[in-house]
């Protein structure tokens, strides 16, 4: 695994979250970079040619928030593209405690086992407040990380304008030029990161606990609603009973929801993570699900879709950081905030204030 040694520093050397303006950004690229200075098209062929360090060093390129870095990102992505696409892309979510990690870990060595090269990416909506991050623990997935055909990254850095969905879409792109067959991607089952996970993938699916009883009616109907599959995990031993039982509850409710993919009913299945048990039939699921979705045209018509959507998400968090970055707002956003929490200015006030001051 590519574990970055030193947290304060990623693999060019830098700080994350480099202030803008640092006095010496290029020369500490090249410093890193050795005796000669590492190209876009060094990086690209190293990334191309699986070469794992150079794989590292171009994620953590594109998870920059250096605005140098940005456009030396999109440089590598624009080469990159043509290799990318070709993997099938899997979001999987659940509560916590769900056993996420412990699938992924079955999942993935199973996989591997097949002769797929596999890799695991996370969206962490908790990272920016908790200051970790659901990949971040070295003990989880220990096995997979180990495993030469694995690739396992934690989330990024959320960074003060956000940014981390695109950057986890863009290092999802970057591992697929480095040819791994299947991309995970993990997200806690707790607010918007279901949704933006399941916008960059094929396949969603997730994870729930047995004897969900209270889960199925605490459990939003929304998020079930974007599954492809449900996978009832924890069927071993004692459980197992159980797990039938919550298999056919899922399987009576999914019923009456709205499949998310056309032509395709929510599949609902059981597995042990624990144990390995049932980890061939998610896989066989997947398959049937892509089998079927591209003859259909569902598939192609789906990464098209979400494609043009990545352009409207750019757009935005492009704007979101040209206008905090424009010195006028800078100078004036500490002023007027305060003024608004005071209840000195209205926020329509000091919105369109800030607003002139960015255009002029
Ligand atoms: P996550 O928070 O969703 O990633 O859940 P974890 O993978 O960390 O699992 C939470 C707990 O459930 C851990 O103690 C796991 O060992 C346990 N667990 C996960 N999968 C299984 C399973 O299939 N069977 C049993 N019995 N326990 C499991």
């Amino acid at each position: 695994m590519e574990e970055n040694k030193n947290p304060d520093r990623n693999e060019l050397g830098f700080s994350d979250g480099l202030p803008y303006g640092d006095p010496s950004p290029k020369k500490r690229f090249k410093k890193r970079s050795g005796a000669n200075e590492l190209s876009i098209e060094d990086l690209a062929k190293g990334v191309r040619t699986g070469d794992r360090g150079l794989l590292a060093r171009a994620i953590t390129l594109i998870e920059s928030n250096a605005e140098h870095h940005f456009q030396k990102g999109q440089q590598l992505l624009q080469k990159l593209l043509p290799d990318s696409g070709k993997s099938i892309r899997i979001g999987i979510t659940g509560v916590p405690g769900a056993g996420k990690s412990t699938f992924i870990e079955a999942f993935g060595t199973y996989l591997c086992e097949q002769g797929y090269r596999v890799a695991v990416l996370a969206v962490d909506p908790s990272s920016s407040i908790s200051g970790g991050s659901i990949l971040g623990d070295k003990t989880r997935m220990g096995e997979l990380a180990n495993n030469p055909r694995a690739f396992i990254r934690p989330s990024p850095s959320e960074g003060k304008l956000g940014g981390v969905h695109r950057k986890t879409r863009e290092t999802m792109l970057v591992c697929e030029a480095a040819g791994f067959d299947v991309i995970l991607i993990e997200t806690v089952g707790v607010g918007q990161s279901e949704v933006v996970v399941r916008n960059m993938v094929d396949f969603f699916m997730l994870v729930v606990l047995t004897g969900a009883g209270d889960e199925l009616q605490g459990m939003k109907k929304g998020i079930m609603e974007l599954a492809d599959a449900i996978v009832v995990n924890k069927a071993d031993g004692n459980n197992k009973p159980l797990a039938e039982k919550t298999r056919e509850e899922y399987k009576r409710i999914v019923h009456f929801l709205q499949p998310y993919t056309k032509g395709w009913p929510t599949q609902v299945t059981t597995c042990s993570a624990l144990y390995y048990e049932g980890i061939d039939g998610v896989w066989k699921i997947i398959n049937d699900f892509e089998k079927q979705t591209k003859q259909s045209g569902v598939f192609d018509a789906r990464r098209r879709i979400q494609t043009k959507e990545w352009m409207y998400s750019m757009i935005v968090d492009q704007l979101q950081a040209s206008f905090f970055h424009h010195p006028n707002v800078k100078l004036l956003l500490p002023k007027l905030e305060n003024e608004v929490i005071t209840g000195d200015r209205t926020v329509t006030s000091a919105v369109e204030s800030l607003f002139k001051a960015y255009l002029g």
